[in-house]
């Protein structure tokens, strides 16, 4: 199978996702998550008509994306969506359009202060561990909605880095267990979506977007409120 075979078949199991949900397909936005993958690998992805990607690592995506852009004929969004060291930050606000992966308040700070000296604005989600794996990054979300110690952290957590300057808080990231019976994948989704709705009342914050599924649980997050979808291996293939 070709890649632009493979994301046509992701667009149909996201139209039948959907129409199971009575969603709308356009509100739904496919990042093609590119790690691993060579510069005309992901330049089939584009040329079968996507326009937003996702690296998870910095020093990868940094050699990669000025060649993509370059042979490019569109403009491309590009998302980060790994965990982000402090000391690499800096080569993230200048290629990156948005970062999915802001999983603490230092970190945004940094970013918020990094995007400030580049005179501009970065759209972040914050990633949330909502399935308390100790393996996982993200802010701590675990159980938020019956334990209020969560909340107590999360709420003004949340509330500084919404202030934080140069950054647009844009919504919630989060993974499901890679291999939970579905559900337990389908509650760790609900459970971002119903964070999301929390603390939009609560703190009166907008946070339209949610980045959830990947290759083993797109259909299941977009039936639970996805707005984004981050696949990889349906589209390339198996990685190393
Ligand atoms: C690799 C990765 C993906 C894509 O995973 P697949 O299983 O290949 O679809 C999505 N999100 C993040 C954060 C990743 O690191």
């Amino acid at each position: 199978m070709s890649v632009s075979d493979n994301i046509k078949r992701v667009q149909d199991r996201i139209a039948d996702a959907c129409a199971k949900a009575q969603r709308d397909p356009t509100d739904i936005t496919l990042v093609a998550v590119t790690k691993q993958k060579t510069v005309p690998q992901i330049l089939e992805a584009v040329d079968a008509g996507l326009q937003h990607l996702g690296e998870n690592r910095v020093e990868e995506a940094v050699a990669k994306i000025p060649q993509v852009n370059d042979d490019a004929n569109d403009e491309l969004t590009w998302h980060m969506v790994g965990h982000v060291q402090s000391r690499k930050a800096k080569h993230v606000v200048q290629q990156f359009d948005m970062v999915q992966s802001v999983d603490s308040l230092k970190l945004a700070r940094r970013f918020s202060r990094l995007a400030g000296e580049r005179e501009r604005r970065l759209k972040i989600l914050l990633e949330i561990n909502v399935s308390g794996e100790a393996s996982k990054y993200g802010l701590a979300g675990y159980n938020w909605y019956r334990d209020s110690a969560v909340r107590d952290d999360l709420w003004p957590e949340i509330g500084e880095i919404a202030a934080l300057p140069q950054l647009e808080v844009n919504g919630l990231m989060t993974m499901a267990p890679y291999d939970a019976d579905e559900k337990t994948i389908r509650r760790v989704f609900a459970d971002l979506f119903g964070l999301r709705n929390a603390l939009a009342n609560e703190l009166n914050l907008s946070l339209p977007e949610l980045s959830m599924g990947m290759t083993n649980d797109y259909p299941i997050a977009i039936e639970e409120g996805a707005t984004m979808i981050r696949i990889g291996r349906a589209i390339f293939g198996e990685r190393d």
